[in-house]
């Protein structure tokens, strides 16, 4: 079948030709005609399927241009998802005129948003919290939306969107067409299409079975900056002798190479930006096994004749899952044995629940090696090494006859020569503290951690996330250490809530914690830290306030960036917290400052991460 087939106008048939997909899959196949002709479809099908275009396509369709104001309503669970899908929409409409979409989401400033709404726009994509907030100012208006999409229903089920979900519906007009798509069903998700939509047509997509059994996957929680380091003690190790690295970008592949190279181990670069002739003899190298670590991003690895390496490491995790499918498909070929390792930070996890989804299968957690652990692998293997070349070595070299010294002697020497010859040199990483976040324990309901720093000058500041979500004072000191890079001391009392958590610092550290916290992840969800300035009913107590150098404006803003991180909250679970402060006096940003713009996109973490990662290599 041919997409000219699915009753698809010629514009989007142009633009499919641009993109090149020659024929629909088959969730296109079955579900565009159906969704064309006005009715509504739960689609079971899994992220790679092409669910984007089968929905986008009659979403698109459905749009009337002449009418500026929202006719799509799509929820997603991720930013990062609404970003995608923003991105395919724009581009079946390159040859739709007046045609345009926005991706909604928190954690962003509202102004691009506001602004976009404000145009006109037709097709919004967004996540649940979000979405309600605009919708909530009257910014967002629902008259016009003819086509509720909800994609990856299951995640934002799992991601606690429900009530969110329900509440969005409930502002939507009810003469609507719904477009449901989920990987798998539940009694949840069941109720989920009951309430939103009457005798949807039903399609269920196969998953392909997508990784292979021999391929042993684990998943380390490493700091960017640390990442060098644990590659090397895998090397170290004797994991890699045909490594296969991962990065996302070739400015982070440039950087392992670097620094792996300053370690002096054998490993050379493949990306996109090299010409053809040096890309070839890099293979050519690596084939002849006189490189053990390659290191490429994924573009650079297409379509190249490498396989069967014996570890694929992910420096990074990769933003879609079929990359990663890609990737570990490099090891483990013929029914080998091959081991994938993922490299994952604090606020990976959402991306890597999304991946374990798409192959269906859960990666093996675990613990960084311990520089212990490495040197005792260095010794086996050495020993193995001389066991087998002794099998073959009977004669005494000459040099050695005439010395009189007993054997165990020279061969405890010799043994200790080799192992500090052939072996790196380790370094200290957070990782390697027993308990790198280790603090006091848990104090009992909501009293303070007993033998905490005392700090004589403090500013409490507030974080979103306690007991529901498992958070522990070790996390939180650990957080605050690592990732906010505060100074040893400078963290006080730790008390934990049921939904939120109040931790002391100096005042000096505060405003540097906001803004190093403000792209982290803890439990899956997006830290956000402010000053806590109490409850407003109950009075709010006289503390001392700091204001906030804005990296993005350069300027000092106030709380309107809490607000808008406060308003990037999806989870109901902290509906709670986002009502209260909702019930605060709205902040105004001064009128001389200069308006916020976008930096929480990807963009914004790599230049964080490979800030410190520079620094520390
Ligand atoms: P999705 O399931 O929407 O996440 O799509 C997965 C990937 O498949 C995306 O990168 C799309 O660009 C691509 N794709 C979608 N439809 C087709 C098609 N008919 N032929 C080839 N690739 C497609």
């Amino acid at each position: 079948m041919s997409f000219s087939e699915l009753g698809i106008c010629p514009e989007i048939l142009e633009a499919i030709e641009v993109l090149g997909f020659e024929t629909p899959s088959l969730i296109q196949e079955k579900a565009i005609p159906p969704a064309l002709d006005g009715s509504d479809i739960v689609g079971l099908s899994h992220t790679g399927s092409g669910k984007t275009l089968a929905f986008s396509i009659p979403a698109l369709e459905c749009i009337d241009p002449a009418i500026r104001g929202v006719q799509v309503l799509c929820l997603a669970p991720t930013r990062e998802l609404a970003v995608q899908i923003c991105r395919e929409v724009e581009k079946l409409a390159l040859f739709l005129d007046g045609i345009s979409a926005v991706p909604i989401y928190g954690g962003a400033s509202f102004g691009p948003q506001l602004a976009a709404l404000k145009r006109g726009v037709q097709f919004v994509v967004g996540t649940p919290g979000r979405v309600i907030d605009l919708m909530e100012q009257g910014e967002l208006n629902t008259d016009n939306i003819s086509m509720l999409i909800l994609d990856e229903a299951d995640e934002m089920l799992d991601m606690g969107f429900q009530e969110d979900i329900d509440r969005v519906v409930s502002m939507l007009p009810t003469e609507r067409q719904t477009l449901f798509f989920s990987a798998t069903m539940s009694p949840a998700i069941r109720s989920l299409i009951n309430r939103l939509s009457q005798d949807p047509l039903e399609i269920a997509i196969e998953r392909p079975v997508l990784t292979v059994p021999t391929c042993e996957q684990s998943v380390y929680e490493v700091v960017f900056s640390s990442r060098i380091e644990v590659l090397s003690r895998l090397i170290e190790m004797g994991r890699m002798k045909r490594g296969l690295v991962f990065a996302n970008t070739k400015r982070v592949v440039d950087d392992v190479v670097d620094g792996l190279l300053a370690r002096g181990y054998s490993v050379d670069r493949l990306h996109g930006d090299m010409p053809q002739t040096l890309r070839e003899r890099v293979m050519d190298s690596f084939r002849k096994g006189n490189l053990n670590v390659l290191v490429a991003t994924d573009i650079a690895a297409r379509g190249l004749d490498i396989d069967d390496v014996d570890i694929v490491v992910n420096f990074e995790l990769p933003r879609d899952p079929e990359d990663y499918v890609h990737r570990i498909g490099r090891t483990a070929r013929a029914g080998r044995k091959g081991k994938a390792v993922t490299f994952i930070g604090r606020r990976d996890f959402s991306l890597l629940a999304r991946i374990e989804r798409f192959i269906g299968t859960r990666m093996q957690r675990e613990k960084v090696m311990t520089g212990e652990q490495v040197t005792q692998a260095r010794k086996e293997a050495l020993v193995d090494e001389i066991l087998e070349m002794a099998a073959s070595a009977h004669e005494l070299p000459e040099e050695l006859r005439d010395i009189e010294m007993p054997a165990e002697h020279l061969m405890t020497a010799m043994f200790n020569l080799l192992l500090a010859r052939n072996g790196g040199e380790l370094q200290d990483i957070p990782e390697d503290r027993p308990n790198r976040h280790a603090r006091p324990q848990e104090p009992g309901a909501d009293a303070p951690a007993k033998d905490w720093n005392t700090l004589e000058d403090s500013v409490t500041l507030f974080m979103n996330g306690g007991k529901l979500l498992g958070i522990k004072p070790k996390d939180i000191a650990g957080l605050f250490y690592n990732e906010g890079e505060a100074p040893k001391g400078s963290v006080g009392d730790i008390k934990i809530f049921l939904k939120h958590s109040l931790i002391e610092v100096t005042p000096e550290i505060a405003p540097q914690i906001v803004e190093k916290l403000s792209t982290c992840m803890i439990c899956g969800y997006e830290v956000n830290v402010r000053e806590d300035k109490g409850r407003p009913e109950g009075g709010a107590p006289d503390r001392p306030s700091f204001r906030v150098r804005d990296r993005r404006t350069d300027s000092y803003a106030g709380r309107d960036k809490f607000r808008d991180r406060e308003r990037g909250f999806g989870s109901n679970r902290y509906r709670g917290e986002r009502d209260d402060f909702r019930n605060r006096k709205p902040f105004h940003r001064r009128a001389d400052s200069p308006a916020p713009r976008d930096n929480k996109g990807s963009d914004g973490f790599y230049k964080r991460f490979s800030k410190s990662y520079k620094g520390k290599s």
